[in-house]
């Protein structure tokens, strides 16, 4: 190895660290712009390190030019810039690993470690000015400043590029830089070696070179950061365009297949079961009253539901096609070997059982009922609209009953669900021009025989149609999920009723308002009655809420504690059509409920069935044990009024007393009473203790 110089050994090495040093400096500006533009914390932290490296190797280079010129002077001032030297370089140092901490982990280190890693590279540059030898040479024999920049430069960078290598990714622009940080840590671990093994002249090529090798390193991990940002960004389009392609195709809430994705899969299914011989079954389930669920827990909560329900079609036992949501409560499944009616019937109906299982969301317990629509191909159709078309008619159907079904499409519904559609907007704008109105209908107390309240009925006045009874309308509104707007109305009015009979006479005979199933249920009905005594300044006790026996036993726990809170409000509360729901005897002795209203059947069915007139008896007994009282309802005739007199019941209405009767027509009802020094009953009659 042919001698190296002085003068040339500077030469090279004021030369390498000058280059370096705007190599850094330009670097530290690339990477600031870089860290600015696409936002990666690691480029911030690396810009840093390149900042700080710089003035290191300004020092270096301006240390050696100077021993080039006045090579005695140089020691003097040289170990305080040593100093400051080394001091940039391990502060450097610490930005290169908590970047790569950053880019490994994909996120910001803590703060304590960035302070531990400031203090450790100002003690390193500490100790190495004041208790190490500035110098190289001799370095086999004292521990100096150079030998400690070599050993604490390359252990880092081995360490940080390993933990680059194996925490990122496959891309080349990593392993690039990883492998440029490796590249100089190790680089100087060799010199270190060779500081130590090999003699003074082949140190001075060894330093001489070194500082040159370096300057292609980091022109190697310059490379390395810009292919690496171009295949993050890459990945971040692809992946921006994944994310559209899936939401595209599925359900962003449930993660299964959307309705588009259904229509197109369909005409596959179909194609593979008329090659194969079989039949496609699409079954549409349909979360009932979903909106209730809604507003019962919320929409997170209703989310929480509709993927728990998503879960459960998907683990369904027979595996299904497709499970696709295809709109807000409706789920489809398609099936290919369902041949006949009743297996689908079996299958739809164990699918109703999984579903009814309890949900849990937060701290509450859920029970939902899911009706099923089902259409078929080839017996429906051969094309997904028409065959969701089908389905989604017999779901309907299946949802219209309060105990949702399962109805396979048959020809003629298609009808019945057009004039649905075709209802929805007329009964919406019939109720905002105020188009119904309330009847009333007087009740007969037996024992004071007088006057002791009205039933409110609804009627339609439709412009071309007439008067319309509720049996031609309320399907439609329960069907459209409209009852809790018309009952809304219904309270209203009937509140305001008897507030202008409160100015008017001074007096109020009670109302009593039919209450639908929803309405009950309604996760707000106790506040909106509050309200409704607040609006209209009325007493609770001249309204009576009555609701049928199996909207009272549907859900037992939770319509106990409304019908509690209603009666504890004053209301009164009575239970509809009494005798025609399954449970009534066994649970009449649990509802805290104040009257109970003898279904119309029972009264009618009376002279010809002695059975009837048994139970009655039995009924009105154990109610009046209860101290409930009892209403008989659709009585006619003279022979059925004396007859539930002598069973003992309480009160009667019916045509035999009037019928249903414009607000005028019951206010001069009212008048004759009035006229005959009758007076409303007071509440205690009404209120037995329950
Ligand atoms: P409901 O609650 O059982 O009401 C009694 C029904 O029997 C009324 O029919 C009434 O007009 C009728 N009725 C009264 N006396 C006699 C009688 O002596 N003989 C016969 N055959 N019928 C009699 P309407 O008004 O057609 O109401 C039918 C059903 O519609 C009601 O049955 C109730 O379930 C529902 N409904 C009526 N108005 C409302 C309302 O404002 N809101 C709600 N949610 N439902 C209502
Ligand atoms: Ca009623
Ligand atoms: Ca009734």
């Amino acid at each position: 190895m042919p001698q190296l110089d002085l003068m040339t050994s500077l030469a090279i090495e004021t030369f390498a660290h000058s280059i370096q040093a705007v190599f850094l400096l330009g670097f530290a500006a690339l990477l600031m712009y870089y860290h600015k533009y696409y936002q990666r914390d690691y480029l911030g932290y690396w810009a840093f390190a390149c900042f700080a490296f710089g003035p290191g190797e300004i020092i270096r280079a301006f240390l050696a030019g100077s021993a080039m010129v006045v090579p005695e002077s140089a020691l003097s001032w040289s170990s305080g810039l040593q100093g400051i030297a080394l001091t940039c370089q391990y502060l450097a140092i610490s930005f290169i690993a908590l970047g790569a901490s950053c880019a490994a982990f994909n996120k910001k280190p803590q703060n304590y470690w960035q302070y531990i890693a400031y203090g450790v590279s100002l003690v390193g540059g500490i100790i190495s000015y004041f208790w190490l030898d500035p110098t190289i040479s001799d370095a086999g024999n004292t521990p100096n400043a150079g030998f400690m920049r070599f050993l604490v430069t390359g252990v880092a960078l081995v360490a940080i590029s390993l933990l680059m290598w194996r925490k990122l990714g496959s891309g080349i622009g990593p392993k690039l830089v990883s492998g440029g940080f490796f590249s100089i840590g190790f680089k100087n671990l060799i010199v270190l070696s060779v500081i130590f093994s090999l003699p003074g002249n082949a140190v001075d090529w060894a330093l001489s070179f070194q500082a040159l090798l370096n300057i292609i390193i980091i022109a190697a991990i310059i490379v390395g950061i810009i292919i690496w940002l171009l295949e993050s960004e890459r990945n971040t389009a692809v992946r921006a365009i994944q994310r559209a392609e899936y939401l595209h195709t599925h359900d962003a809430l449930t993660g299964v297949s959307n309705r588009d994705q259904l229509v197109s899969k369909i005409p596959l299914f179909i194609e593979y079961c008329r090659s194969n011989n079989r039949q496609l079954t699409i079954m549409l389930v349909g979360v009932s009253r979903f909106k209730v669920v809604n507003e019962n827990i919320g929409i997170r909560g209703g989310d929480q539901v509709l993927k728990e329900i998503a879960r459960r079609l998907q683990n369904f036992r027979k595996q299904p096609l497709a499970v696709s949501r295809i709109s807000g409560d409706v789920f489809a499944l398609a099936f290919d070997h369902l041949k006949s009616r009743s297996l689908i019937k079996d299958l739809a109906a164990e699918l109703q059982d999984t579903l009814s299982n309890p949900i849990e969301v937060g701290d509450k317990t859920l029970n939902i009922a899911a009706g099923i629509g089902i259409a078929r191909y080839p017996q429906h159709g051969s094309r997904s609209e028409v065959l969701l078309n089908k389905a989604t008619i017999a779901l309907t159907q299946a949802k219209q009953s309060h105990q949702p079904s399962v109805t396979v499409y048959e020809r003629g519904m298609d009808e019945m669900y057009s004039y649905l559609v075709d209802m929805e907007p007329i009964l919406r704008r019939a109720m905002q021009e105020n188009e119904f109105t309330l009847y009333l209908q007087p009740q007969f107390d037996f024992d004071h025989q007088q006057l002791c309240g009205f039933e409110a009925l609804i009627r339609w006045q439709h412009p071309k149609r007439g008067l319309l009874s509720p049996a031609e309308f309320l399907p439609y509104i329960e069907q459209l999920g409209l009852s809790t707007e018309l009952d809304d109305w219904v309270l209203n009015n009937a509140a305001a009723i008897l507030a202008s009979w409160k100015q008017k006479f001074g007096l109020c005979w009670p109302i009593a308002v039919n209450l639908s199933a929803p309405q009950f249920q309604h996760f707000q009905l106790i506040e909106k009655m509050q309200q409704l005594l607040e609006d209209y300044e009325i007493s609770p006790e001249w309204l009576e809420l009555e609701i049928t026996e199996n909207v009272a036993m549907s859900d037992l726990h939770n319509g106990m504690s409304v019908i509690q809170r209603l009666r504890e409000m004053g209301f009164g509360i009575s239970i509809d059509d009494f005798g025609t729901g399954h449970s009534s005897l066994a649970y009449l002795r649990s509802l805290p409920i104040n009257k109970i209203k003898i279904d119309r059947s029972f009264v009618s069915e009376l002279q010809q069935n002695n059975n009837d007139v048994t139970i009655l008896k039995a009924m009105i007994r154990l109610s009046h044990g209860l101290g409930k009282r009892v209403i008989a309802e659709g009585i006619e005739t003279q022979e059925q009024q004396d007859m539930l007199q002598k069973l003992g019941c309480d009160m009667m209405q019916g045509y035999f007393y009037s019928p249903p009767m414009r607000l005028q027509f019951a206010e001069q009802f009212i008048e004759r009473q009035i006229q005959g020094d009758k007076k409303p009953l007071p509440p205690g009659e009404f209120a037995t203790a329950f």
